[in-house]
C-alpha cells in the first residue's frame, strides 16, 4: 500500500521529519492550491480526514522542493532531514505533475520552425 511513500514510514527520518512538521502537511501552494483558507499552508495532517468518505491520510515525508520530488526514489531516501518537508499525498501528487510538466515545458524547443 505505501509504495509511493519514498521513504518508508517505520524509519526514524520520516518520523522526525512529521514531528518537525507537527504532523502537518508543509505545501505552502507548490500543488496549485493557494491553500489561502488556511493561512497559506495545507490543512492536512497525518490521521485527519481530508475529505468525508477518504481514509485517514497517511503523510509522506519527501523533498520540501518541488523539484526534489522528481529525484529517483533512492536518491530522495539520501536526503537530510532539512532537505524533507512532510506532504500529504494529494499535495504530493499535484506538486510533482507541476513539477514534471515545468520541466517537460522546459526542456520543448522554443521555436520548433528554427528546425527548417
Ligand atoms: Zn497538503
Ligand atoms: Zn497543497
Amino acid at each position: 500500500m505505501n509504495e509511493r511513500t519514498p521513504l518508508g514510514d517505520t524509519t526514524g527520518l520520516w518520523q522526525a521529519v512529521l514531528a518537525a512538521a507537527a504532523g502537518r502537511c508543509q505545501c505552502r501552494g507548490t500543488c496549485g492550491k493557494k491553500h489561502d483558507k488556511d493561512g497559506g499552508r495545507c490543512p492536512a495532517a497525518q490521521g485527519g480526514y481530508a475529505r468525508h468518505g477518504t481514509g485517514p491520510v497517511h503523510m509522506l515525508a519527501a523533498p520540501a522542493d518541488p523539484d526534489g520530488l522528481l529525484l529517483p526514489a533512492h536518491r530522495a531516501a539520501a536526503l537530510p532531514k532539512r532537505e524533507l518537508a512532510a506532504w500529504c499525498p494529494a499535495c504530493h501528487d499535484a506538486t510533482r505533475r507541476r513539477a514534471l510538466a515545468a520541466r517537460r515545458a522546459a526542456a520543448e524547443p522554443a521555436e520548433p520552425d528554427a528546425l527548417f
